[in-house]
């Protein structure tokens, strides 16, 4: 089974590791990767926060990935739109889907759909400069913006909402997503969290960075830190450390910085009111029992609500899904429709598991699915089309421009020189058009 081919799609961190994983096994001759967008990264590029550049320089990793003779990367290409399901079946010996989890989930109150009310896979894509969200959000006209959610994405949304602009210049942002930033008007940013200070899923690190936030106060409630002292929600080490810092927060008097960030507990949202956008937010306060504030129902002028509240996988069509979480069903990586493993096809990461973890948990979890893949290999058929260049002339044939390692490349040196005029390392590129426009500049790449 020497020349064995693959296809990985999706060039997230699970994608990347699933590649790594396969570039390590015996018998696999290549292995294509695919993405949507004609760049390579996934969530390293349009999720981790532009101001978290260290938790970004995991992409010089995948990038050495790319240079590999055995890996072929083919950006801007959609499967189920310039490739099909079974194309791809009747061309690779095996499929690991890694799309990862890119829709919101959502609260299901009444005023959800209101103009300036987001979930926050729609705004970190804003301020990601994802090619597929190129609009504006309404930071000029909006004072106050309230966060649902206490995990790290909420904790992202809402830093970058604190900060201010002058802070992100030297971070990855698009000058125009910068130049929103900076014609905020916003005062107050708020974050409700349905849960007690304990149950909190932020972590030390993330938390930590809002005590240090130069632009922003942080106000934490006494009384919901003296409830979760005696409540008896989860507790954990890390619950341990949320606490101590959220109690840190708490004694601290406002430094009369421009912005604040106030961090509620045991709130939700029951509606958001407007005649077209937002303009009001019921917020619901249920404490436990011995907290000393009574249970209080208040409408709070906003403008902008963001909910943070879980991402949901988007899976491929035609692959089965969990009509309420969108998992794929899988054994330990191999997809099962009707209690039965589909031959040849696989997950990884977020659409295998759902959204949770860290990037590095993506590393064991490509490793099962690829060990799945080794398994079922020499019981697979060999496919047809034993052709490398069979996919790529199909593309061809469909027009789609193919952005490969080599045109990245350019994109990538197109952004460093975006940078230099700011001052950055590197400055995204948010058009698709100029990006491809860059990926063709110089001897031009096509399909063939
Ligand atoms: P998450 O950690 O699962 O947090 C989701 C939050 O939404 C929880 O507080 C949850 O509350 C709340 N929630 C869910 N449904 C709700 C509802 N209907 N109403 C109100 N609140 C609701 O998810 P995430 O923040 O999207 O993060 C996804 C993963 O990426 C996590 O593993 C996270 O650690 C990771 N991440 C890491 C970093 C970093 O390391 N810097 C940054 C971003 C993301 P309950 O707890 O009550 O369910």
């Amino acid at each position: 089974m020497a020349d064995r081919r693959i296809a990985v799609i999706g060039a997230g961190p699970a994608g990347f590791y699933s590649v790594q994983a396969l570039l390590n096994a015996e018998g696999i001759a290549g292995v294509d990767l695919f993405d949507a967008v004609p760049a390579p990264f996934g969530l390293v590029r349009y999720g981790v926060a532009p101001d978290h550049p260290k938790t970004k320089a995991v992409a010089r990793i995948f990038q050495r990935l790319l240079t590999d003779e055995r890996v072929r990367f083919f950006g801007n290409v959609t499967v189920g739109r310039d490739i099909s399901r079974q194309e791809l079946l009747a061309n690779y010996d095996a499929v690991i889907y890694a799309t990862g989890a890119r829709r919101d989930r959502s609260l299901g109150i009444p005023g959800e759909d209101l103009d300036g009310s987001f979930g926050a896979a729609e705004f970190v894509s804003w301020y990601s400069g994802h090619p597929d969200s190129t609009g504006s959000m309404p930071l000029a006209q909006a004072q106050t913006a309230v966060v649902v959610g206490a995990g790290n994405v909420a904790l992202d949304v809402a830093r970058i909402l604190a900060k201010d602009a002058q802070e992100l210049v030297g971070t990855d942002m698009p000058d125009e997503v910068l130049a929103e930033l900076a014609a905020s008007s916003l005062s107050d940013i708020h974050v409700v969290a349905r849960g007690g200070p304990r149950s909190a899923k932020f972590t030390k690190v993330e938390l930590r960075e809002f005590g240090e936030l130069a632009h922003a106060d942080i106000a934490v409630s006494v009384a919901d830190l003296d409830a979760a002292g005696t409540s008896s929600e989860v507790d954990s080490a890390d619950a341990e450390a949320n606490f101590r810092l959220l109690s840190d927060y708490s004694s601290r008097s406002p430094a009369g910085r421009p912005r604040r960030v106030h961090l509620h507990f045991w709130t939700r949202p029951v509606v958001i009111r407007g005649a077209k956008g937002v303009e009001e937010i019921a917020l619901s306060f249920e404490p436990p029992a011995g907290h000393a504030k009574a249970p209080s129902l208040v409408d709070l002028p906003a403008q902008i609500a963001i909910r943070a509240i879980g991402y949901r996988p988007d899976a491929p069509a035609g692959l089965p899904c969990d009509p309420v979480s969108g998992v794929v069903p899988n054994e330990a990586g191999r997809v099962v429709a009707d209690g039965v493993a589909l031959p040849g096809e696989y997950v990884a990461g977020w659409l295998k598991r759902g959204p949770s973890g860290v990037i590095g948990t993506n590393r064991s979890d490509a490793r099962e699915t690829v060990d799945r893949v080794l398994e079922d290999l020499p019981a697979l058929a060999e496919r047809s089309i034993r052709d490398p260049q069979a996919v790529v002339g199909l593309l061809a044939e469909r027009g789609t421009q193919i952005v490969d390692a080599t045109a990245w490349a350019r994109i990538d040196l197109h952004e460093q020189q975006l940078g230099r005029v700011r001052g950055a390392a590197t400055v995204k590129e948010r058009y698709r058009g100029r990006m491809v426009e860059a990926a063709l500049r110089g001897d031009g790449i096509t399909a063939d």
